[in-house]
């Protein structure tokens, strides 16, 4: 992810692959277009005012020049609006496209990329960085291409003045663009840095705004403002830094290019001097020379613009061009099925784990799970249980496909799992998370999440199975009240009846309740457990939980510690048992 940045090549890289000349090809020719008119109106100028000046002032010729130069300021009007117009356009089209590439991608992601991410980076990305692309597509690129316009027709103007004079000044030219190339290395560097230092500070915004309360509780407000400060200073010391060389490379363009031409000036006035030149071909000389200083001046500054947008590009495209760490399997062509190689999974089970072992890859050298094996038969409603740590919230992650065994096989009704496509797997699945997960919208919105094409009779119907219609009737606005961002405006307890409700909504074959019930009373479990009867016949589900009532309705309870199962059995088989089973009961179920 910190790959150093060298040149340019990602960027060229990422345009190519984009395609972004020939997806909007009208475009970029109309651009031009009207460039070259614009260009053209300009350089006319200068001939009108000759004529104007040459014709004399007599009264019948004058009125058509003026109406000339009318007309050419309306060309000229025109031309450079209907171009500004088109590069603009250009600049926020490749923007719009790059945001939703990259939000594409990055939500393709596996839970082990965002470990190490931080989503508040990702969302500056996504605006300070397109910004620069935008600027670049939209102002940059045709300030570039009006002045290498100028610049070839001023060179052109320029060798046919003196052809002599010319090739000097072009040599010496050359010369002096190899530092300034090299600078302009160093000033892209130094931009994806200042970049990075922002992203970094939207990061800590965007986490202390999430956990605002905490803070406030601790009085931490201080404190996190003196974070987020240094993190902005340090921002601001990295950007002092890129002005500062950005204010040499101007200082040091303008310096070289006007020592040129002064060198220049002084080899001509010698000429004119000896009489090999006359001093009208001189000062028409300058006049081109001064055009072609002021177009390096331009070309330079978009140079920088341009290393600049390709520091911010390089993130942008890391971001575009993620894999996922897993690999979405091929599809599996029907006459190839017999020649599946790989073991057939035992089939009358729904879940199997055999010999499972994985380790995050945060922690390497720990394993969350260890030759871990267990099945589920399909219609099992199977309990699990285990000291916090154990590895059963894992175990949940490892059936949805979130992270891959190190060794050992997982199988879902008789399949590897690697065989079935991952949205199939999916939406086999459904799971009430540790953590219930709210949006910031509707009741109705955040229950139909589970099944987008739900009717709100359908909605309405899993909300009052999950024990969630009371409350959420007692809303202001029913079922249309909005719940606040992640939630805030509901209790722990009614957000975990949200969740059930839309993994009951979903209708999966295979239902998993990561300690769904936890922050219920005991009043609430139990009417929630009652309805949890009636959705789980005919389906396989796994529960988590540390409370007698869920854990006695279960078919078997799997005990785990330390990423294995220790025990299994029925409640009274493992009480029997007196092992960590009994032991747990005494302490939680007392
Ligand atoms: P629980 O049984 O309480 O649900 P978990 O499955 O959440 O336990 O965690 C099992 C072990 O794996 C714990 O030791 C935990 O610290 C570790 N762990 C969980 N998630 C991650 C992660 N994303 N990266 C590294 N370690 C993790
Ligand atoms: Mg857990």
């Amino acid at each position: 992810m910190t790959k150093k940045a060298t040149n340019l090549s990602s960027l060229t890289r990422w345009l190519r692959d984009y395609r972004v000349l020939s997806r909007y090809r009208t475009q970029w020719l109309l651009a031009a277009l009207f460039l070259l008119l614009a260009a053209g109106a300009t350089l006319t100028v200068p001939l009108a005012f000759r004529n104007l000046v040459d014709t004399g002032l007599t009264s019948q010729a004058i009125n058509q020049q003026f109406i000339n130069l009318l007309i050419l300021a309306a060309v000229l009007a025109v031309m450079t609006s209907c171009r500004f117009y088109v590069m603009s356009w250009l600049g926020e089209r490749v923007v719009a496209d790059i945001r939703q590439r990259v939000f594409e991608n990055v939500l393709r992601q596996s839970p082990a990329y965002f470990e190490t991410l931080q989503t508040g980076e990702v969302l500056s990305r996504l605006t300070s960085d397109t910004t620069l692309v935008q600027t670049l597509v939209g102002s940059s690129v045709s300030i570039a291409l009006r002045s290498l316009v100028m610049l070839i027709g001023g060179m052109t103007m320029m060798l046919i003045t003196s052809a002599w004079l010319a090739s000097v000044m072009i040599g010496l030219l050359l010369i002096i663009v190899l530092p300034l190339w090299a600078l302009g290395r160093y000033v892209r560097r130094m931009s994806r840095a200042s970049q990075d230092k922002v992203a970094d500070t939207s990061a800590m915004a965007g986490e202390v705004l999430n956990a605002v309360t905490t803070v406030q509780a601790f009085v931490r407000e201080p404190h996190e403002q003196k974070r987020y400060q240094s993190a902005v200073e340090m921002a601001f010391a990295v950007a002092k830094k890129r002005i500062a060389m950005r204010s040499a490379l101007t200082a040091t363009t303008i310096l070289m290019a006007f020592s040129v031409i002064v060198f220049v000036l002084w080899v001509g006035a010698q000429q004119v001097t000896a009489g090999t030149m006359t001093l009208g071909d001189l000062t028409q000389f300058v006049l081109y020379a001064v055009l072609i200083a002021g177009s390096i001046g331009a070309l330079s500054e978009t140079w920088g613009d341009l290393q600049r947008a390709a520091g911010a590009t390089e993130r942008l495209v890391e971001l575009m061009q993620a894999e996922p760490a897993i690999a979405i399997p091929r599809a599996v062509e029907p006459n190839n099925k017999s020649s599946v190689t790989k073991p057939a999974v035992d089939q009358a089970n729904a879940i199997v784990f055999k010999n499972v072992t994985f380790s995050y890859s945060s922690r390497p050298d720990f394993l969350a799970m260890k030759q871990l094996s267990l099945s589920v038969p399909k219609g099992g409603r199977y309990a699990l249980v285990g000291p916090s740590g154990a590895g059963k919230s894992t175990l949940f992650a490892m059936l949805l496909r979130f992270y891959e065994p190190t060794s050992g096989q997982i199988g879902i009704f008789g399949q590897e799992i690697a065989q079935w496509p991952v949205s199939e797997l999916r939406n086999m699945i459904g799971i009430v998370p540790q953590e219930p997960v709210i949006f910031a919208s509707s009741a109705m919105e955040n229950i139909r999440y589970g099944r987008l094409d739900a009717t709100d009779e359908e909605v309405i119907a899993a909300a009052t199975t999950a024990h969630a219609h009371g409350f959420i009737s007692a809303l202001p606005q029913g079922y249309q009240s909005f719940l606040g961002e992640r939630g805030v405006r509901l209790s722990g307890g009614q957000k975990q009846r949200i969740s059930i409700a839309r993994a009951i909504l979903k209708n999966p074959p295979i239902l998993l309740l990561d300690e769904a019930t936890s922050a219920l009373d005991a009043e609430s479990e139990r009417e929630v457990q009652q309805a949890l009867d009636s959705v789980l016949p005919g389906r396989t589900s796994l529960t988590i939980a540390h409370r007698l009532a869920t854990v006695l309705r279960a078919d078997r309870i799997l005990v785990l510690e330390n990423g294995q199962v220790l025990e299994q059995g029925r409640h009274d088989e493992l009480m029997a048992q007196g092992g960590l089973y009994a032991r747990l009961a005494k302490l939680q179920f007392a």
